[in-house]
């Protein structure tokens, strides 16, 4: 098994989150159980009525050890604007180019290369690849994971796990969480000289203006200030749009977005409850699109000591993005760590540097080493 050339291959399968991921995951599949691994497959339909299926490989002697899991997902974001294909794999200067090579189909690839390196009867304890959609729209595939996995119910959950989101392989403890919802305010459409119109954006206003409040004491209070990441604080990022509408028609809808990205420790609800408090107030409707904890697993935990010892680093670090350790945390021990960097990751013309795959196998080894074998 080389981990380029299955990265190849699963860049050629357009995989963008909307999209049914059945045909990629009947493929991964085959691959999963050519290196012997035993696949159960979790599926579920997602809020648009499109199947989903998420994998879970397990190799391994039955110890009664719980193991060690490597956790990606097989999902993108799309790709619109690109110099060539995205779902077409090129090679140049040294780097693999095409949606998914850095965010994560690189690293699921390695993952099942290290699989293949291994007989079971060398595992004393097992090895799982667990590999979900839609983590790029609110980590929904993880979820189900968790909630439906029959092979975890009868195991139980794997002791540790290992997420491969691109850190360039230096060891990660915490993440921000992510919280986004949706306020819409709803007008009445006229041509704006006549006067018979209902501009919805002004009922918008005054709720916009509360949440600018928020916006400014959690980025300026050190009080809701955490050093521990950069920056220290969360962005509430307020987006507004009323699809574009011509400026002589009173606009019949102004929808609001928030994207807030929760610490460890902080109590978001107390900020979410005074959004949906101000959006009543203003006869408004919140709708929750995405409710995911931050996570921090203890900087001496032995995942994320394991870690440091393989990159030969001295501290863990954190970063601001989010991933599917958000659902696999609080039943694993969790360490972030993968190949590529999330600066190539969304990117137009995304890739990941070629000799990160043989240094990501050579680590998530060593993890198995220690751990299973
Ligand atoms: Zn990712």
């Amino acid at each position: 098994m080389d981990a380029k050339e299955l990265t190849k291959t699963l860049i050629g399968y357009n995989t963008v989150s909307v999209l049914s991921n059945v045909e990629v995951m009947d493929y991964l599949t085959g691959t999963l159980e050519s290196v012997d691994c035993e696949v159960e497959r979790v599926e579920y339909t997602d809020s648009a009525g499109v199947l989903k299926v998420n994998l879970i490989g397990r190799k391994g002697r039955d110890t009664g050890e719980r193991g060690l899991a490597f956790l990606g997902h097989i999902d993108t974001v799309p790709a619109i604007g690109w110099s060539a294909n995205p779902f077409e794999a090129r090679i140049a200067d040294g780097k693999m180019y095409g949606r998914g090579s850095c965010d994560m189909k690189g690293s699921v690839a390695c993952m099942i290369e290290v699989a293949s390196r291994y007989s079971a009867s060398q595992l004393d304890a097992p090895l799982y690849v667990v590999i979900t959609a839609d983590e790029e729209v609110g980590y929904f595939g993880a979820s189900a994971v968790v909630e439906k996995s029959q092979m975890f119910k009868q195991h139980g959950f794997p002791q540790y796990g290992v997420v491969g989101e691109p850190t360039e392989l230096h060891t990660v403890y915490a993440h921000k969480g992510a919280v986004r919802f949706s306020v819409a305010a709803h007008g009445r459409a006229a041509h704006s000289s006549t006067g018979e119109g209902d501009n919805a954006n002004l009922k918008l206003i005054p709720f916009l203006s509360e949440m600018r409040d928020i916006y400014q004491e959690l980025t300026t209070n050190a009080q809701y200030f955490n050093a521990e990441f950069s920056p220290p604080c969360t962005d509430w990022n307020i987006t507004i749009s009323d699809g574009e509408c011509a400026a002589n028609i009173t606009s019949p809808l102004s929808v609001c977005n928030i994207n807030y990205r929760p610490m460890p420790g902080d109590d978001a609800q107390v900020w979410i409850n005074r959004a949906r408090e101000s959006a009543e107030r203003h006869g408004l409707t919140l709708d929750m699109l995405i409710d995911a904890d931050p996570v921090r697993t203890p900087p001496d935990a032995e995942i994320i000591r394991a870690g440091l010892e393989i990159t030969g680093e001295s501290t863990p670090q954190t970063v601001a993005y989010g991933t599917d350790a958000t659902v696999f945390a609080p039943h694993m021990e969790t360490v972030i760590i993968g190949p590529g960097s999330i600066l190539q990751a969304h990117t137009v013309d995304e890739w990941m540097a070629l000799d990160q795959f043989d240094y990501a196998v050579s680590i998530f080894s060593q993890f198995v080493d220690r751990f299973c074998v």
